[in-house]
């Protein structure tokens, strides 16, 4: 079974899963590690549910169940660190303090212009394809500024999620003035692009960010994919990994990435 290295506890503010639960589910799928990459989107005043990572006391908990469970399984300690366009002078202070601290960062964007695309007012905003167009964009100028600070790039087409008509206005060829120089970025500067099969699990019949992105990376040269669930409860860890691995190994790919200590080892797919 893949390594799933994206999950979420109820350290992050949208998950009730207990750290516990979800190791407990991963060592009963036989998975050998595992990364927890709670959410922390820094300055999301706007947003319900908070999104801010108690730091110290996420990284005190994960180093008592690593120790804990290090028997069963290896746990790896990471974060999801929400990318957004004014925390450029926040980013660099966090990397100063905290790039020890973390075996592996994912960036992802989550919101643009203070709006999340989760809700409808994003889209009644913004309407469908110039929805999906302002997300991309955004994501673009977070990809060139903030490379530095991130190993994989989240969930990259994650906004069709949440289109009115899903992925009905949305395909690799409408808007690769956007997709291709962000896969260019994360090739130039060897991050890798995270694969994501969260959104299978509400009936996307293609994982983050599509297979016809996942191809053009890996025919533009890119190598490393990293892969998660994303899961925010046990019964969704390790979900559709099977598909997703057959699907990465179709898009040419032969080797998946882990991160320790903020490395990639290579583990065959
Ligand atoms: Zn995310
Ligand atoms: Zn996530």
């Amino acid at each position: 079974m893949i390594y799933d290295c994206h999950l979420h506890t109820c350290f992050s503010g949208d998950s009730k899963a207990s750290v516990r639960s979800q190791v407990e589910r991963a060592i009963s799928l036989g998975m050998k590690e595992i990364c927890f990459t709670d959410h922390h989107d820094h300055d999301s005043w706007f947003c319900e549910d908070n999104f801010e990572l108690d730091i110290p006391a996420y990284l005190k908990a994960m180093k008592t169940y690593q120790k804990k469970y290090k028997d069963r399984i290896r746990i790896n300690i990471g974060i999801e660190l929400g990318l957004q366009d004014h925390l450029g002078a926040y980013f660099e202070r966090f990397d100063e303090v905290f790039r020890d601290s973390f075996d592996f960062v994912i960036g992802s964007s989550h919101f643009v212009s203070c709006m999340d695309p989760y809700y409808p007012s994003y889209w009644e905003h913004h309407g469908e394809r110039e929805g999906i167009t302002s997300f991309l964009e955004a994501s673009l100028a977070r990809a060139k500024a903030f490379y530095p600070y991130f190993d994989s790039f989240g969930h990259l087409d994650y906004v069709v999620r949440y289109a009115p008509h899903k992925d009905y206005a949305y395909s690799y060829e409408a808007f690769k003035d956007w997709i291709d120089p962000i896969l260019q970025v994360l090739i130039d500067h060897g991050r890798a692009l995270e694969c994501n099969t969260g959104g299978l699990k509400y009936g996307l019949s293609q994982p983050n960010p599509s297979s016809s992105i996942l191809k053009r990376y890996r025919e533009m040269g890119g190598e490393l994919i990293t892969i998660g669930s994303d899961a925010h409860a046990p019964e969704h860890l390790g979900y559709g990994f099977d598909a997703c691995q057959r699907l990465l190994r179709e898009c040419g790919f032969r080797w998946y990435a882990v991160f320790h200590g903020r490395r990639p080892e290579m583990i065959p797919l």
